[in-house]
């Protein structure tokens, strides 16, 4: 299962400047959001009628006008690639607007228990947190309406971090990594409650993401674009030369 040409947008929400994804299949207009962790109403009327505050970046229509010929878009479900506050704090607002299932890992569950304090830690006043309607299937590629995605459990940020590969027929896949791989980084593993191990991390990327295709756009939850390809070869922590006396020590010390 795979798309054509799929429309993603990018929304930088919140205080973090965390990346919201949102990925439509053109065909149906079937549509599911990655990390719904803040904005909530920048992003509902953007989705719904073009017309809150654009996305900051997007491979789809910039305007109303120039989305006439396509179905209108339908939300079906909500995925997170973890629960930390800045990918989650407002899916409660989302879930009750769109009235869809809100998918996470199981491991991430005390976690997400945690995201209105956390929140607090920044000044954040964040709803009661949500808790997750069911469970995201590792090694598995679910159906979100017509959007499929799979599935890869990437333990190490968090003990139920996941990245979320959108396969395309038509050009390269994209993969939503959450904080798990930046470009030129990897995500903290020092984040209380959270299970961060950068062993377990760099085991995760090396074994789930160095064996997509190079070409696989990466789209991290803070920060630039990158793909496979680009981190593989350059990555100092976690890259084919990391460990090796290229850069040294291939991990935080
Ligand atoms: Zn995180
Ligand atoms: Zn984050």
């Amino acid at each position: 299962m795979a798309l054509s040409e799929p429309w993603i947008e990018h929304f930088f929400v919140g205080p973090l400047q965390m990346r919201c994804s949102v990925v439509t299949d053109r065909s149906t207009g079937d549509t599911v959001i990655v990390d719904g962790g803040d904005e909530p109403q920048r992003l509902i009327d953007w989705i719904d009628g073009f017309q809150g505050r654009g996305p900051d970046w997007s491979t789809g229509p910039a305007s109303a006008d120039e989305a006439g010929g396509l179905p209108a878009r339908r939300v079906t479900a909500l995925i997170n690639t973890h629960a930390h506050f800045d990918h989650s704090g407002f899916i409660p607002v989302l879930r009750d607007h769109y009235n869809v299932p809100w998918y996470l890992h199981p491991d991430d569950t005390y976690l997400q228990t945690l995201a209105q304090r956390s929140g607090l830690r920044y000044g954040l006043s964040l709803p009661e947190p949500a808790v997750a309607d069911h469970e995201l299937i590792p090694d598995s590629t679910m159906a979100f309406g017509s959007v499929p995605v799979r599935v890869l459990h990437t333990p190490g940020h968090t003990l139920g971090g996941c990245c979320l590969l959108v396969e395309v027929d038509d050009g390269p896949d994209h993969v939503f990594v959450g904080d798990t791989l930046f470009a030129g980084s990897v995500g903290r593993t020092d984040i209380a409650d959270s299970g961060g191990d950068f062993d377990l991390l760099a085991a995760s990327i090396h074994g789930q993401l160095w064996p997509l295709p190079l070409d696989t756009v990466v789209h991290p939850g803070h920060g630039p674009l990158t793909t496979i390809g680009h981190e593989r070869a350059t990555n100092p922590f976690v890259g084919d030369a990391a460990g090796k006396g290229v850069y040294g020590f291939g991990k935080y010390a």
